[in-house]
C-alpha cells in the first residue's frame, strides 16, 4: 500500500490546482485520472466549443462580409477536417499543459487508471491500494442519455463522441434545446449542416426569462435552425442511412428525419463507479455527491468538488470550489459556496452573460424592483460592427439599490456582464456604475445610462407565452 497525506481523484478544473496548492504547502500528493488530463472543459467541454463557436463565427462574417463593404469572391467553404485539427490543437496544447504540470509536481505522484474507494481512507488503481487521511473528488459528469425508446437502435452522438466529427452532417438533428444543444446548434449550422433542435419544453432555455429565449429563438431561427418545441413522447428509429425522431409536437410534422443526431439532454455526475458506498459518501437521488457550504462531504476527511457536488455545472464554479477548499484547508479563510454568486455565459453569437437572478426570480422574492432594458439597436458599438441581436437587461433592488441580475444578450455579453457582476460582489448600490465614465464605444459604457433609466418592475407575472408554433420559429 502507498500512503500519502492526499489523494485527488480526476484532473478537472479543481483537482490540479488543489494538488500544486497541497504540494506547495508541503504534503505528498497522488493525482489520479483515469482518461484525459484537464477533464471536460479541456477535452470535451468549453475549450473544444468555443474554438469550434470560432470556427463557425469567421464562416459567419465570411458570408456577410459584403455587409461590411468586403468582397469575398466565390462561395464560402468550410473545411471540417481543418475545423477539428484547429480544435484538437488548442485543446491538446491545454490537455498537455495539465498533464506536464501535474507530472512536474515534486511531491506528487500521478496514477492514470481508474480510482475507486475501497474504505473511506483507501483508493484501489489498478493493481494498487493508495491511502491517504484526506481525498479530494473531482470526477466531474458526463452526458445523460435519457430512456428514449429505439435509441439502442441507432447511432448517436453525445459532446463528447462529436469532439471526433470531421465532416459535415448533412442533417443534425439535436435534442434538447438548452445550453450545450444550443451551441451546437449554432455552430453546425454555420458549419453548413441543416441543424433541427427538438425541446420538450415550450420555449429553449427555460430557466432563463421568456423574453431572453424568445429572442435566442430568433437568432436561431433567423439563421434557419428549425426549432421543434412542446416535443412529446421522444423515439427514435433507423431511417435509410439515417434517423428518424418522433416527436408528436402541437404544430408541424409528427417527426424529424436527419443523417446525424447529437443527445444533448443533460448531464449525469461520474459518481457510480467509484465505490462511494464502500466509503459511506452520501450522494443525492440523481447520484450528485451531497457537500456542505465548505464541500465537506458526510465522510470526514473526503471533499467532494466541481460538477459531482451538483453546487455549480461551469469551470468557474469548480475553479472556485479548489478556491474555496484550499482557503479553507491551508489559508484559515472560511470562505463558503454561498458567497459566490451565479454566473455563466451562453456561448452562441451573440453572447448570452448572466448574472444573479432572472425577471422570474425577483419577482418571486415580492419586494419592489426596478428594471431598465435596452435593446443593442440603440449600442453604438452593436450598431457599428453591425451585430444589434440582443437586448440587455438589469434588475434593481428598490429598496437596497443593489443590482440583483442581469441578463446581457448581445456582442461583447459574456465580458460586459462582469462589469455588473463585479459591482454585485462589491454589494454596492447602482448609483456606483451610474456615476462611472465607461470608455466609448464599448457595449459596457451604456450601462451607466442604464442605471439613468430604471422604472419599477411591475408587480404583475407576465403571462406565459403560447407555444411557439412549431415552425414559426424557423422564418
Ligand atoms: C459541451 C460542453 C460545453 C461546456 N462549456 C462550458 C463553458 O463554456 N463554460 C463553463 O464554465 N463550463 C462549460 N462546461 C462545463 C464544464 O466543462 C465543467 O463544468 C467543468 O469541466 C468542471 O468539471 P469538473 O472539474 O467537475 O470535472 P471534469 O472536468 O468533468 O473532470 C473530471 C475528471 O475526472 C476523471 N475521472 C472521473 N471518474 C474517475 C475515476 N473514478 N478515477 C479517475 N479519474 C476519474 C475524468 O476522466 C475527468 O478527467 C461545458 C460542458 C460541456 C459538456
Amino acid at each position: 500500500m502507498q500512503k500519502f497525506e492526499a489523494i485527488i481523484i480526476g484532473t478537472g478544473q479543481a483537482g490540479p490546482s488543489l494538488a500544486a496548492r497541497l504540494v506547495e504547502a508541503g504534503m505528498k500528493v497522488a493525482v489520479i485520472e483515469r482518461k484525459s488530463f484537464g477533464g471536460t472543459c479541456v477535452n470535451t467541454g468549453c475549450i473544444p466549443t468555443k474554438t469550434l463557436v470560432a470556427s463557425a463565427y469567421a464562416a459567419k462574417i465570411a458570408r456577410r462580409a459584403g455587409d461590411y463593404g468586403v468582397r469575398v469572391e466565390g462561395e464560402v467553404a468550410v473545411d471540417m477536417k481543418a475545423v477539428k485539427a484547429r480544435k484538437d490543437a488548442v485543446s491538446g496544447q491545454s490537455r498537455t499543459g495539465v498533464e506536464s504540470w501535474m507530472r512536474g509536481l515534486k511531491s506528487a505522484t500521478v496514477y492514470q487508471d481508474h480510482a475507486r474507494f475501497i474504505s473511506p481512507r483507501e483508493i484501489a488503481v489498478g493493481k494498487e491500494v493508495l491511502a491517504a487521511e484526506k481525498i479530494f473528488i473531482n470526477v466531474g459528469g458526463r452526458a445523460a442519455v435519457p430512456p428514449m425508446p429505439g435509441l439502442d437502435q441507432v447511432d448517436y452522438l453525445t459532446n463528447s463522441s462529436i469532439m471526433n466529427v470531421d465532416f459535415l452532417p448533412e442533417h443534425l438533428v439535436i435534442v434538447g434545446g438548452s445550453y450545450i444543444g444550443l451551441e451546437f446548434a449554432q455552430m453546425y449550422r454555420r458549419f453548413g449542416s441543416a441543424v433541427t433542435v427538438i425541446e420538450m419544453q415550450p420555449r429553449l432555455i427555460a430557466r432563463e426569462d421568456e423574453d431572453v429565449s424568445d429572442a435566442v429563438a430568433d437568432i436561431l431561427a433567423q439563421e434557419g435552425i428549425d426549432l421543434r418545441l412542446n416535443a412529446e413522447c421522444l423515439r427514435v428509429a433507423r431511417h435509410g442511412t439515417g434517423i428518424s425522431v418522433g416527436v408528436d409536437c402541437a404544430a408541424g410534422p409528427p417527426q424529424v428525419t436527419g443523417s446525424h443526431l447529437l443527445l444533448a439532454v443533460g448531464r449525469r455526475p461520474n459518481t457510480d463507479d467509484l465505490g462511494l458506498d464502500k466509503a459511506g459518501v452520501a450522494v443525492d437521488k440523481r447520484g450528485y455527491i451531497q457537500a456542505d457550504d465548505q464541500l465537506r462531504t458526510n465522510v470526514p476527511g473526503i471533499w467532494a468538488l466541481g460538477d459531482c457536488n451538483g453546487k455549480g455545472a461551469f469551470t468557474h464554479t469548480s475553479y472556485n470550489d479548489y478556491e474555496i477548499v484550499a482557503a479553507n484547508l491551508l489559508d484559515n479563510d472560511p470562505r463558503r459556496v454561498s458567497d459566490r454568486i451565479e454566473a455563466y455565459a451562453l456561448y452562441i453569437d451573440p453572447p448570452l452573460g448572466r448574472a444573479g437572478m432572472t425577471e422570474r426570480q425577483v419577482r418571486e422574492r415580492n419586494k419592489p424592483a426596478l428594471v431598465a432594458t435596452r435593446p443593442m439597436t440603440k449600442v453604438g458599438r452593436a450598431v457599428e460592427k453591425s451585430e444589434t441581436q440582443g437586448f440587455m437587461k438589469i434588475l434593481v433592488d428598490a429598496g437596497d439599490k443593489r443590482i440583483l441580475g442581469a441578463s446581457i444578450l448581445g456582442v461583447g455579453g459574456d465580458e460586459v456582464i462582469h462589469s455588473i457582476l463585479d459591482l454585485m460582489y462589491a454589494k454596492a448600490p447602482y448609483t456606483v456604475l451610474q456615476r462611472a465614465m465607461h470608455i466609448h464605444p464599448t457595449v459596457s459604457e451604456l450601462l451607466p445610462t442604464m442605471m439613468g433609466e430604471l422604472k419599477p418592475l411591475s408587480t404583475e407575472t407576465p403571462a406565459q407565452a403560447p407555444p411557439r408554433p412549431a415552425k414559426a420559429a424557423a422564418g
